[in-house]
């Protein structure tokens, strides 16, 4: 259960406006202010989210990154599990995945426990990391062979949570729907997408609903889409409002009100191995994470029992 205590009113988030740049910069000064009243109280259940969208380079990797260490900032234990074979989401929170190492391949495949393999984040000691390294690639195919294809990550972190609970599980999807991605619907009971505020942003949702109904149906009962965040937001263009107007319109109670601006210091900080939060923690980008970071941990989940 989570219980989100606030000592003053949440600012609005103007990004959805049309404001000039000095009330844009009031703007950030009060947020991050604010952001500073905010105590959280974690404890409970752990909540398992999947960051999920079959289309690449729409923000998953920098989602589950930033929400895990600005939630982490908030005092809750956090561990990234890493699926996509091109393993960002490891080098972005300092975490060694060379290929010598063991990694959540293994998991999937040589059933080594996750225990084995969690290392944890320079940048904060409630923030874990279940690595993945390039041999990753192959488990797509390799995983066709094996017994309870579709369990083995669900099966993994069942085991791993009854010793070693945490509070949030945060999975970085790849962008397919092959059995690496199904691996996390099975394992997860909350689905979270970000969705990019440009073109063809809707384009391929309808796929994914579809493939979360499946899972729903055949693998994981408990499956949902709880949570959308509107990622690189330009609020210059009228293009941005427009695409969130309508995500809006779509999904009324899971867009979150935070939108995350499009904002450099986002994309520079993987490459110091570094989330936007330990890297410059009051820059817009990260300030509006840490708001929807927030927002994520004050909703009431609705995730049965494991
Ligand atoms: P995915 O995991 O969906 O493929 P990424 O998270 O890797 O997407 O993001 C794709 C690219 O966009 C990366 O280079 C990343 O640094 C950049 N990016 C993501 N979010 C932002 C943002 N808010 N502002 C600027 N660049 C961003
Ligand atoms: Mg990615």
């Amino acid at each position: 259960m989570f219980h989100v205590k606030q000592s003053e009113t949440q600012s609005p988030n103007t990004f959805g406006m049309d404001t000039p740049l000095a009330r844009e910069l009031a703007d950030l000064t009060a947020r991050r202010k604010h952001l500073e009243s905010v105590t959280v109280e974690f404890g409970g259940e752990s909540r398992v989210l999947t960051v999920s969208n079959q289309k690449g380079g729409v923000g998953k990797t920098t989602t589950a990154v930033n929400i895990a260490s600005a939630l982490a900032g908030l005092g809750a234990k956090v561990i990234v599990i890493d699926l996509d074979p091109q393993g960002n989401a490891s080098t972005a929170l300092g975490i060694i995945h060379t290929t010598d190492i063991s990694s959540i391949y293994d998991v999937l495949i040589n059933d080594l426990p996750l225990r084995d393999i969690v290392q944890q984040s320079p940048e904060n000691e409630n923030l874990l990391c279940a690595p993945s390294t390039i041999h990753l690639a192959g488990a797509e195919i390799e995983l066709v062979a094996q017994v309870a294809r579709e369990h083995r990550l669900r099966r993994a972190l069942d085991d791993y949570l009854e010793s070693s609970p945490v509070d949030f599980v945060i999975i970085d999807c790849p962008p397919s729907l092959g059995l690496l991605t199904i691996n996390a619907f099975t394992a997860a009971s909350e689905v979270f997408i970000p969705i990019q505020c440009e073109y063809y942003a809707l384009e391929g949702l309808s796929q994914l609903l579809g493939s979360i109904q499946m899972i729903q149906k055949h693998l994981n009962p408990s499956l949902h889409l709880s949570t959308i965040l509107l990622t690189m937001f330009d609020g210059r263009t009228r293009l941005a409002h427009q695409v969130a107007e309508e995500v809006r319109t779509h999904f009324p109670t899971q867009v979150l009100e935070t939108v995350i601006p499009r904002n450099v210091r986002v994309s520079e900080a993987p490459s110091f191995g570094q989330t936007v939060i330990a890297y410059d923690g009051q820059s817009a980008g990260a300030v509006a994470y840490r708001e929807a970071a927030v927002e994520i941990a004050s909703r009431k989940t609705q995730s049965k029992e494991r």
